[in-house]
């Protein structure tokens, strides 16, 4: 996937300007939230779960390096080979090299995120293998030239079913279907061939279990299950970070991450997976790997900003976020979109690739409040927008009126003053009506509406008068 980050601005702007998204926008706007709302009621205490599960995640990470050292221990004591990936590329080098190992022709996948910052599907077909997504919005992302994700549990929301009909259409060669039923049946179909006779199979992880050596994969379509067992060999990748000590951990989670997620109660299919087939055994792979992946990971643990690594990738933020749901996921330009994607994306590929990510939020906490992991979503955007502003990346206005903001806060006599004379000019500008068309120094504010204008005195001179009253 091309980093676009850099375009942050551009891409919001032609995504709002873009009517059948913002009707596909709509469409889902709101669903997942109030799916959520209704389920957590069941929960006694969500709030002591929810700190549970910060206390979890927040466990795993104070020391990473012990549990993963456990967790390879573990897998390879159960016949698994646990393998490193320093950076994206190494990924798809330990794909590929499995896959030559085993004389593999065709892989299936489940959806795999960390899969799309290494583009490894790209890189398995450019090796001549046959690569088929399994996840039905992975699958029709996959069917329209590697459209990217747009949300991490729903990688083709913003899709209407009326595109899906016109793509299953073209790839398939058949009459178009317009009932959603019909499209999953004719997408089940063409998959399940390909669960038959892939070689291998790929999947993401949830959770990494240290103390047992398992993965743990949480889907609703069953696609996952069917990845993991039916072909030779299993290969899970996932980032250092989806570490946790126990499987009561994970039961902990588990009550956390489909109520936040899709607000189920429990997602359809939970598989615990350990280890090869033992000799004399049925079921089970008969080769395993687990690739676990740092890709900017470790710099984050060791920054202010590790916090945001406690992510069990439920969604939630993106789905209450007010930004995100007017200009969808694509405009991020990378991965993870959303309040996330804005931490990670920049802490992944650096913070001069993303300049305008940590600005694309209203920082009104909607998310910092729904986290079910506690991430303080806003403190970590103002951490961001700190650095950006040390770091003297943002433009020479913004700096210049941060710091003579800042002077003025320091001085109250000159912030009164100053606060005086600009609601005075403020006020002229606005003229009769009483509203400003243009903001001086901050046109961006009004550029899709127009702003009132200061009218009266100051709220400090009103307040020293009611002082002296
Ligand atoms: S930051 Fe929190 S709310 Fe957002 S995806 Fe991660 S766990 Fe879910």
């Amino acid at each position: 996937m091309q980093i676009a980050s850099m375009h942050f601005k551009e891409r919001a702007h032609a995504n709002m300007a873009n009517v059948q998204l913002q009707r596909n926008l709509r469409k889902i706007e709101g669903k997942f939230v109030a799916k959520r709302r209704a389920s957590l009621s069941e929960l006694d205490d969500f709030e002591a779960t929810r700190e549970a599960g910060r206390a979890i995640r927040q466990r795993a990470l104070d020391n990473l390096d012990v549990w993963l050292e456990l967790f390879e221990r573990n897998a390879a004591a159960r016949g698994a080979t646990v393998l490193w990936a320093e950076t994206p590329d190494e990924i798809n080098a330990h794909v590929l090299d499995i896959a030559r190992r085993h004389g593999v022709r065709k892989i299936i996948k489940s959806k795999s995120m960390v899969s799309e910052e290494s583009e490894l599907d790209r890189a398995i077909e450019a090796a001549g293998l046959t690569v088929v997504e399994t996840d039905l919005g992975e699958y029709i992302l996959q069917i329209n030239d590697y459209e990217p994700p747009s949300h991490i549990i729903g990688p083709a929301l913003h899709k209407s079913k009326e595109e899906v009909a016109d793509l299953f259409a073209k790839a398939h060669a058949t009459p178009r279907k317009t009932e959603i039923n019909e499209l999953c049946l004719e997408a089940r179909g063409v998959l399940r061939q390909h669960y038959l006779t892939a070689d291998m199979g790929i999947s993401g992880g949830n959770f990494f279990v240290a103390e047992s050596g398992s993965v743990v994969v949480v889907t609703n379509e069953g696609n996952a299950t069917l990845t993991t067992t039916l072909p030779r060999v299993h290969v899970a990748i996932s980032g250092i970070e989806k570490i946790v000590p126990t499987l009561e951990d994970v039961a902990t989670l588990m009550r956390l991450l489909p109520r936040s997620a899709t607000g189920q109660s429990i997602s359809n299919y939970v598989d615990i997976l350990t280890g090869v087939k033992g000799e004399g055994e049925f079921h089970g792979v008969e080769h395993m790997y687990f690739i676990l992946v740092d890709a900017g990971r470790s710099g984050v643990l060791g920054s202010e900003l590790r916090e945001a690594l406690r992510c069990i990738r439920c969604g939630a933020c993106m789905n209450h976020c007010p930004v995100y749901q007017n200009i969808g996921g694509h405009s991020y330009g990378w991965v993870y979109p959303g309040p996330i994607g804005s931490i990670l994306t920049p802490s992944y590929i650096g913070i001069d690739k993303a300049l305008d990510l940590p600005q694309a939020s209203t920082l009104c906490n909607q998310c910092g409040v729904v986290c079910p992991v506690k991430i303080p979503l806003p403190d970590l955007l103002r951490k961001l927008r700190e650095q950006q502003f040390d770091r003297g990346l943002r433009p020479w206005t913004e700096r210049f009126g941060l710091r003579a903001w800042s002077w003025l806060a320091a001085h109250p006599h000159w912030y009164a003053f100053a606060m005086r004379i600009g609601a005075r000019i403020l006020s002229r500008m606005g003229g009769s009506e009483k509203l400003l068309h243009k903001l001086p120094f901050g046109g961006g504010w009004t550029d899709g509406r127009d702003m009132p204008a200061p009218e009266g005195r100051t709220f400090r001179d009103l307040y020293a008068g009611k002082a002296r009253k």
